[in-house]
């Protein structure tokens, strides 16, 4: 697959306020964010979208989750959060590195837009 800005900040490449970090995955907090507290939590394999992941991928999609509630409890989201993926164009994806989103802090609406 072709790089992306993700790839870039996973190698240092370009800067982010990187908030969380281990062998599997990274954290760091969203250029524009959309609410008070918005953290991206990718997986370091280049998996593009979640269509694309694969069974082998299982222990990892996993982990990204789980990546989720650490980094949203070390952030202080105690009266709860939003997780979104965005999937491919109608998703509304733009960067095409899986990434889980973090929204906190505000109160969140349904239906999304
Ligand atoms: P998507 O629309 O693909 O679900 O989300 C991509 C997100 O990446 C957007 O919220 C956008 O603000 C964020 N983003 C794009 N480029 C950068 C960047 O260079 N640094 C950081 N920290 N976030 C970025």
């Amino acid at each position: 697959m072709s790089d992306t800005i993700f790839g870039k900040i996973i190698r240092r490449e370009i800067p982010a306020d990187i908030v969380y970090e281990d062998d599997l995955a990274l954290a760091f907090k969203d250029i524009t964010p959309q609410a008070p507290t918005h953290i991206l939590v990718i997986p370091k394999k280049p998996i593009p979208r979640v269509s694309e992941a694969r069974s082998e991928d299982q222990s990892l999609l996993g982990h990204l989750l789980l990546t989720v509630q650490k980094v949203a409890a070390e952030a202080g989201l105690t009266n709860g959060y939003r997780v979104v993926i965005n999937n491919g164009n109608d998703g509304g994806q733009t960067v095409d590195h899986l990434h889980l989103h973090i929204l906190g802090d505000r109160q969140m609406k349904w239906p999304p837009g």
